[in-house]
């Protein structure tokens, strides 16, 4: 069991190298590709450079650099939040979202989707998700988990989808009960 273990970190690292390596896609390198995945799969109290930097387990100074060379090719907007005037948000542009299209972890999902059933890899991902856990647990890091599954969020009784906050006493629609959050702290 154990050494079957140590194949399968082996694996994943293997794995992460080979997508995160080679040539960059359209001129995007690694980092990038991760802040756009990211803006996209973040909530709006979550596109923050300091959430990304968090996210990435980064410093702020290279995340910086990063979204100054997005910004630069059209993929990401920086503008004053509108609930703290000090504060950043930071969105995908058009470009941006259509480049995710050609992402390059989309080969890595479609040779998973490929390689076993639909049982199996539901079980593979709970044992990552697992692993996950325990690293952030150990890292003692955010685990930036999907808002539905947070304590602080309120569903809408009703089932028209107008969910709230309690957290940050605000309102959520549907969508965004999907996304991830730098608050988000598991029910
Ligand atoms: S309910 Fe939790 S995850 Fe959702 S916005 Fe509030 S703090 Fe974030």
């Amino acid at each position: 069991m154990e050494n079957r273990a140590v194949e399968a970190a082996r694996l994943v690292d293997r794995l992460v190298r080979l997508v995160r390596s080679g040539v960059s896609r359209q001129g995007i390198n690694p980092a990038q590709w991760e802040a756009l995945r990211f803006l996209a799969r973040a909530n709006r109290f979550s596109r923050t450079p300091a959430a990304l930097a968090d996210y990435l387990v980064s410093t702020r100074g290279t995340v910086s650099q990063t979204l100054i060379a997005l910004e630069s090719k059209g993929l990401v907007l920086r503008r004053q939040s509108s609930r703290d005037r000090r504060s950043v948000e930071l969105e995908l542009t058009s470009r941006g979202l259509e480049m995710l299209e050609t992402d390059p972890l989309i080969e890595l999902a479609s040779d998973l989707g490929k390689s076993g059933s639909d049982d199996g890899l539901a079980s593979t991902t709970e044992i990552l998700r697992d692993a996950l856990r325990r690293a952030l647990q150990r890292n003692d890091s955010r685990p930036f988990g999907v808002c539905r599954s947070c304590r602080y969020f309120r569903k809408d009784a009703s089932g028209r989808g107008k969910h709230h906050c309690g957290l940050i006493d605000e309102p959520l629609s549907e969508k965004e009960s999907d996304l991830i959050c730098s608050e988000q702290q598991p029910a």
